[in-house]
C-alpha cells in the first residue's frame, strides 16, 4: 500500500482523507494538532495560546455567519441538512464537518493531538522522493518519525496574522488587535474604531462594530467604494499609511486626509506559513505566492507533495474536493503529470500571464471568477465529474448581491436546483 500523509483535519484535510480512503492502493495517515476536526470552524474564546501553549489556530468570531449560502458551501457529495437559513452560524458549519467525518468514517483514522513538526525529503533532489515526517504527541511530548510516499499539506491559511508596518504606530495610545484575535464587539463600546482592510472579515466586523462603537472608519484602498447602503456611523475612507507624528491617535490616510480614532483593528489578512517544512523541501513564500506549485497545487520539483486550498476568494469546500480528486488521479498514476521542467514552465507562464493582465504578484492565488475554469479543467484532466453549474450560478449571484446589500444579504434564503442547473430565491 502507498502511504499518503495528510497534515491537518480541517475541511481540506478531511476531504483529502475521505477520498484517499476511497482510492484502492492508498492508505492514509493523518495528524491533527487539536483534539477535534474542523480547523477554522472550531471557535475558541482564547486569542493568544491554546491549551497546549500553541498559537490559537482559529480566527472565528462569536457571531460569525457564513458569507456564502450553505447551498454552495457543501462538498459535492454531502449536502448540508435542510434548514431555513442559507447563511448559517459558524457552529452549524462545524457540526456539518463533524457529520461529514462521521458519515465517511474518518474519525478513527485521525491521530488527534499530534503536531507535525518536521517534513524532509528522504532523497533530496529526486522527483520521486518519499517523505520523512516527524510528529509530536502533544499529550506525552514523544516524537516519532514515519516514512510516507506522498504528503498532502492542509494546514490552513487563516491563522498567522499579516500586519503592515505603519509609520509611528508605536506612538498610538489606543487599543490594537488583528481580526485573528477579534471575538466580540463589547470592548469597542463607545470608541472610534479604525478598521484597516475591507475584505470579507474587515467589512463584516466593521458592520458588527457599528452597533457598539461611536464611529467606525472602514479604511481601505479598494478601487471603488463599497456601493451599498451602510450604517450612518460607518464611514469609508482611504487606507492608513501612518500615525501622525507627535499625536497619539490621529491617523494619516493614503489620500492625505486624517482621522482620529482610539482603537485600531487590522483586518489585513494572513500569511502562508509551513513551519514544519525543512529547507530541503524547497517551498518558498515569495510576495505571498507559494512556490514552486503547478496549478496552485502540486510541488513542481517534488510531485509527491501537494497543498490543498492555497487559492483564496473561492468556494472552499467544493474547490478542495476537485483539487483532491485531481491530485489523487495523479498519485495513482491514473493521469500522468507533465515533467518537472514543464510544470515549472507552466508556473512561470501563469505568473507572466497574471502580470500581463495587471494582477499584482500578491494576488496570484486570488481566484474569484477564474476558479470555475480552473476547476473544470482540473476535473476534466482527472477524468472526474465537474462541479454542477448551479453552484457557480448561485455563488456568482451572491457575489453580486452582497456588494450592493452588505447589511441585508445574509437574510436571503436560497434553494439550489441541481436537476435544472439553477437556483431559486426563497425570500
Ligand atoms: P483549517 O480549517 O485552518 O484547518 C487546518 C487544520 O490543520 C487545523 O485543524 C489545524 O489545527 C491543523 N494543523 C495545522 N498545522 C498542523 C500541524 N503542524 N500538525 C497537525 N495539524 C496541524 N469559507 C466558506 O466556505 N464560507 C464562509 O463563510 C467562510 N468564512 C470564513 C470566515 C473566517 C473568519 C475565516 C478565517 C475563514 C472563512 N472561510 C469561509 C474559509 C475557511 O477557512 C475554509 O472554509 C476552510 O475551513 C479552510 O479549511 P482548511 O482545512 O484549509 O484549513
Amino acid at each position: 500500500m502507498q502511504k499518503v500523509a495528510i497534515i491537518g483535519a480541517g475541511a481540506a484535510g478531511l476531504c483529502a482523507l475521505r477520498h484517499v480512503l476511497n482510492t484502492p492502493g492508498l492508505t492514509p495517515i493523518i495528524w491533527e494538532k487539536s483534539n477535534v476536526v474542523g480547523g477554522t470552524w472550531v471557535y475558541s474564546d482564547q486569542i493568544d495560546k491554546d491549551d497546549y501553549g500553541l498559537p490559537v489556530h482559529s480566527s472565528m468570531y462569536k457571531s460569525l455567519k457564513t458569507n456564502l449560502p450553505k447551498e454552495v458551501m457543501a462538498f459535492p457529495d454531502f449536502p448540508f441538512k435542510a434548514g431555513n437559513d442559507s447563511f448559517i452560524h459558524h457552529t452549524e458549519v462545524r457540526s456539518y464537518l463533524d457529520e461529514y467525518a462521521e458519515h465517511y468514517h474518518l474519525m478513527e483514522h485521525i491521530k488527534f493531538e499530534h503536531q507535525v513538526e518536521r517534513v524532509n525529503p528522504v532523497t533530496p533532489g529526486s522527483s520521486t522522493t518519499e517523505w520523512e515526517i516527524s510528529v509530536k504527541d502533544l499529550k506525552t511530548d514523544v516524537c516519532t518519525t514515519i516514512i510516507c510516499q506522498d504528503i498532502i499539506v492542509a494546514n490552513g491559511h487563516y491563522s498567522v496574522p499579516k500586519t503592515p508596518s505603519l509609520r509611528n504606530i508605536e506612538q498610538f495610545s489606543g487599543t490594537m488587535q488583528h481580526s485573528h484575535q477579534y471575538r466580540e464587539p463589547d470592548q469597542y463600546k463607545g470608541k472610534r474604531v479604525a478598521v484597516l482592510g475591507a475584505a470579507a472579515s474587515g467589512l463584516d466586523i466593521a458592520l458588527e462594530l457599528t452597533t457598539f462603537a461611536e464611529k467606525v472608519f472602514l479604511c481601505h484602498n479598494l478601487p471603488v467604494t463599497i456601493p451599498s447602503e451602510l450604517p450612518s456611523n460607518l464611514l469609508q475612507v482611504s487606507g492608513i499609511t501612518a500615525l501622525k507624528d507627535g499625536t497619539k491617535d490621529v491617523f494619516v490616510l493614503k489620500d492625505g486626509s486624517e482621522i482620529q480614532a482610539n482603537a485600531l483593528l487590522y483586518c489585513t489578512g494572513y500569511e502562508f506559513t509551513f513551519p514544519f517544512l525543512s529547507e530541503e523541501c524547497g517551498v518558498h513564500v515569495v510576495e505571498q505566492q507559494v512556490r514552486p506549485l503547478y496549478r496552485h497545487l502540486i510541488h513542481c520539483n517534488y510531485p509527491s507533495m501537494a497543498f490543498i486550498g492555497i487559492p483564496f476568494q473561492i468556494c472552499p469546500f467544493p474547490f478542495f474536493d476537485v483539487q483532491v480528486r485531481f491530485l489523487l488521479a495523479s498519485v495513482t498514476a491514473a493521469i500522468k503529470l507533465p515533467s518537472t521542467e514543464l510544470m515549472l514552465e507552466h508556473m512561470r507562464q501563469s505568473r507572466q500571464e497574471a502580470q500581463d493582465s495587471g494582477i499584482a504578484p500578491r494576488h496570484l492565488h486570488r481566484m474569484g471568477s477564474l476558479q470555475w475554469a480552473y476547476l473544470d479543467q482540473l476535473a476534466d484532466d482527472a477524468l472526474t465529474e465537474r462541479l454542477k453549474p448551479a453552484v457557480r450560478m448561485l455563488y456568482n449571484h451572491v457575489h453580486r448581491v452582497r456588494k450592493l446589500t452588505v447589511t441585508t444579504y445574509k437574510n436571503k434564503r436560497y434553494q439550489i436546483l441541481f436537476e435544472i442547473d439553477s437556483f431559486k430565491e426563497l425570500s
